[in-house]
């Protein structure tokens, strides 16, 4: 890739993301769950580009959605509404009668409250809802305390007995049909024991629920898959699917599969600029052009991304990697031994795709980067950078 080329043509910094890079992890996973029907329904959140929702559109990928936006951005990039899933623990009446209205494939329960909410809605709306009801295993999924949910003192998700009630409550209630059965124990997973015994837990249930039958169809593993950032050893795609499929013997649910980062993740990188650089007695910096406001995991979760400088070999005194935004907080990578650089060189952080430009902000007043696709050789804009007028623009007129 002409990293050099690319900067010049839409300036730093930069998102940049490979769509066969994509394509190949999608087909991957859709492939490792052939024994069986599947959704693969990507995790929107994770990097809701249209252009990038289009791709994964083409290629029959639902879309698996914790906002009415993220619905609405699924739908526009030509998703079509049978394969749409709306998850979260905090909807909106709104937000739950607009997914109504556009008669998605169901809506996934968190809450008794939100239970009823939702058939309150559906008799109001005149319309009966499918659900699906997110099940806590009660699961250490064993990764960032932030990205883990499966725990009975996460705030996702209901308990096993709660669960069992709220099925039967559905099934006696005219206004919602329980389709689908969900968990998702957290993000970044690396470790397939506690996906095993997660899915045995669930399918357990499910069964119990054929048995009272409630006719779940769906059978909802969430997203999770883990990839390589540094070390870690990703499960494999055939390893994750066959886990979850030898605890559904003697169902014939349909897999729906929700994977965010696994998709994106190492499809993306993210191209800043050399500013500065600032040597002290006690540290070296490198201080960049893009910043956490632009790749915030770092600051986040202390999250590892590799770096290199484009074009330049070698070691140097280990440096952080910093932005211009004022806070301590603001790096993108620590004590990292890289060759001296100059003001103009290129620096690529790797494995950028998801919950990169996702969760940007205009912190500090600056504009979100631009995002560019790469596919079969060629490059093409995909969000421009935003502008100063763009920022300002919902203000301004109060002037
Ligand atoms: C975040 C999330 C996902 C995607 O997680 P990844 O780790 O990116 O695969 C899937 N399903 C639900 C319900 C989520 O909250």
């Amino acid at each position: 890739m002409d990293y050099q080329k690319l900067a010049q043509r839409y300036d730093t910094p930069l998102y940049i993301y490979d769509f066969n890079q994509i394509k190949a992890n999608y087909n991957a996973l859709k492939q490792a769950f052939k024994a069986r029907k599947s959704l693969i329904a990507y995790a929107v959140k994770a990097n809701s580009n249209l252009s990038l929702l289009k791709l994964l559109g083409q290629l029959g990928s639902g879309a698996d959605c914790v906002s009415i936006g993220e619905v609405r951005r699924a739908l526009l990039a030509g998703i079509p509404n049978y394969k749409i899933i709306f998850s979260g623990v905090g909807k909106r009446d709104d937000e739950i009668a607009e997914a109504m209205e556009k008669e998605i494939l169901y809506i996934n329960i968190e809450s008794e409250a939100e239970f009823h909410r939702v058939e309150e809605i559906a008799q109001k709306l005149g319309i009966p809802m499918r659900i699906g009801v997110r099940v806590n295993p009660n699961i250490d999924p064993k990764t960032h305390p932030y990205i883990s949910t499966g725990l009975l003192e996460s705030k996702f998700g209901v308990d096993i007995p709660t669960a069992q009630r709220l099925y039967l409550l559905a099934k006696k209630s005219p206004w919602l049909e329980p389709v689908a059965i969900h968990f998702h124990i957290g993000s970044q997973l690396t470790d397939l024991g506690p996906i095993k015994e997660a899915s045995q837990i669930v399918a357990d249930l499910a069964r119990q629920l054929h048995r009272l039958d409630i006719d779940i169809r769906f059978f909802d593993v969430g997203g999770g898959l883990g990839i390589r950032y540094k070390d870690e050893e990703p499960i494999a795609p055939y390893d994750y699917a066959q886990a979850i499929l030898s605890t559904l013997s003697g169902t014939d649910m349909t897999i729906v599969c929700e994977p965010g980062r696994f998709i994106v993740g190492n499809a993306g990188v993210f191209l800043t600029r050399v500013l500065y650089e600032k040597e002290t007695p006690a540290k070296r910096f490198i201080i960049v052009d893009g910043a956490m406001n632009d790749l915030l995991r770092p600051s986040l979760y202390n999250a590892y991304h590799e770096v290199e400088v484009v074009g330049k070999e070698g070691e140097g005194r280990p440096a952080d990697v910093v932005g211009p935004v004022c806070e301590s907080g603001d790096f993108l990578a620590k004590d990292r031994p890289l060759p001296p650089t100059e003001h103009g060189d290129l620096i690529l952080v790797k494995s950028a795709g998801a919950y990169g430009f996702a969760m940007s902000s205009n912190y500090n007043s600056r504009p979100r980067p631009a995002e560019v696709a790469i596919e079969d050789g060629r490059d093409r804009l995909i969000r421009e950078r935003e502008s100063f007028e763009y920022m300002i623009e919902k203000e301004v007129r109060f002037l």
